[in-house]
């Protein structure tokens, strides 16, 4: 959903198309970097298939080095019968934070922001069920947590092999409860407390999804309390403090703070250039100081998108072979920069609302023709054109039948000056730049 969304945002497609066209898809395989989305074949055929290759296919490729960064050679697109039971998707292979990108400190870049939860989780990961139990940490998306979580997992495998740690989502730890509590029997519910009771170090991220679910709740109290008092190492990852969760009982509230809280900030723009860097490391690429710059005075509050960036710009130069400049980041940046930015306003788009507005066509506008009844609307037009649009003269005038931008020049003074005398004329450009801009 995230790499299509980001697609939907990138190519700007609109809330129709996307339900149409784009968000019928789901991943069906990732084997050998090659993706392969699948989509019912309910009123759809290969010609479906062939206009998405034609329309989205490489800004897909782009969006999903984005939004994973892995790499993705090639997408195939299959039609699947509605009516077979299609194969579960293998995604558990492609989601974001399986761990297989190896998160750890040493890829952990530390800054003002994120100083105390990274020495925090450093100190856990040394010393698992010795000094901070539990140990909280909390933040907006992107900044990281995750990213520590996995870190301390990953410290403990290396370097305590005996040691029996459980990295889980509270998706996936609601998920495995649901199931248990629905097969019924005492041997599946036994099942799941003995797998959540017997290990030194769990790690539940994005606690904030068990938060107000009560029978989650109560069983993950449960689960706290044991490991709590055989002094098992709880670390714990939210979006925000417990003190900030109304529906949370206080006997949960006060058990999450009694170890320490940790919280994680947005980077400033030292941490944005160093995250980059070492992005750019170890990914072993090289980025000008420009591109570099330009990305990180953009993108300030997320570091997934910081990251999303970059991995952007390595994938769209790597398919098109085009060197990476600040004018491509400039270019291919755009929606992530300025995502509500309207759509542009062209030439194109102004001479249409004109012509519409007068009663005539396009084509008349664009004519020589030389009567009042268009000649008037084409100077309005050249005049809108000019102040609404950065299009130069000659490029305007080639739109509307001129070659010759004097001839330009003189219509957009003749409408200056009338707005100044005419009342009519004056209002007549207020009404089209409210068609134009509606908002
Ligand atoms: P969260 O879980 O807080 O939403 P993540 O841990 O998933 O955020 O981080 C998002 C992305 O940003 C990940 O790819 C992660 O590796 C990267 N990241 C976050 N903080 C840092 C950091 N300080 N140094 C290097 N990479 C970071
Ligand atoms: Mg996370």
């Amino acid at each position: 959903n995230d790499i299509l969304e980001t697609v939907r945002k990138d190519l700007d497609i609109s809330e129709v198309r996307y339900k149409n066209w784009l968000e019928p898809f789901f991943v069906y395989d990732y084997k050998d970097n090659i993706l392969t989305l699948a989509v019912d074949n309910e009123g759809r055929n290969d010609s479906f298939l062939n206009y998405i290759r034609k329309n989205y296919l490489l800004s897909i490729k782009v969006a999903v080095t984005e939004v994973t960064g892995k790499e993705c050679s090639d997408i195939e697109l299959i039609l699947v019968d509605k009516n077979e039971k299609v194969e579960p998707p293998k995604h558990q292979t492609f989601s974001r934070n399986s761990n297989d990108r190896k998160y750890t400190f040493e890829t952990f870049v530390v800054g003002s922001n994120n100083r105390l939860a990274y020495s925090a989780c450093l100190a856990v990961a040394e010393a698992p069920g010795e000094i901070y139990n539990p140990l909280f940490l909390y933040g907006g998306v992107g900044l990281g947590k995750t990213h520590l979580m996995r870190s301390i997992e990953n410290y403990i495998l290396e370097n305590y092999p005996e040691k029996k740690v459980l990295y889980i989502t509270s998706e996936s730890f609601t998920n495995e409860l649901i199931e248990a509590i629905r097969n019924g029997n005492n041997t599946a519910m036994t099942k799941f407390r003995d797998k959540y009771r017997n290990i030194d170090v769990l790690l539940i991220d994005d606690i904030q999804f068990i938060i107000g679910k009560e029978s989650t709740q109560e069983e993950f109290f449960h689960t706290f309390n044991a490991l709590h008092q055989d002094k098992k190492q709880i670390i714990l990852s939210s979006d925000k403090p417990p003190k900030d969760f109304e529906t949370l009982e206080d006997r949960l509230k006060s058990r999450f703070e009694m170890g320490l809280m940790a919280d994680i900030g947005a980077p400033d723009y030292e941490t944005r250039v160093a995250i980059l860097r070492k992005k750019e490391e170890l990914d072993h690429y090289s980025f000008d100081d420009d591109v570099i710059n330009y990305i990180a005075t953009n993108v300030k509050s997320n570091i997934r998108e910081l990251e999303g960036a970059l991995n952007k710009l390595i994938a769209y130069s790597k398919l098109e072979k085009t060197p990476i400049t600040l004018d491509l980041a400039e270019r291919e940046l755009q929606n992530l920069i300025f995502p509500n930015r309207p759509i542009e306003i062209t030439p194109e788009f102004i001479i249409g609302i004109v012509a519409e507005h007068f009663h005539i066509s396009v084509s008349e506008i664009s004519s020589k023709k030389r009567s009042n009844e268009v000649a008037y609307p084409r100077q309005i037009a050249m005049y809108l054109c000019r102040e609404m649009t950065s299009a130069p003269l000659k490029s305007i005038g080639a739109l509307l039948g001129k070659k010759d931008h004097t001839t330009i020049i003189y219509g957009i003074d003749k409408i200056g000056e009338k707005i100044k005398s005419d009342e009519k004329t004056r209002e007549v450009i207020e009404i089209l730049k409210k068609k134009i801009t509606p908002n």
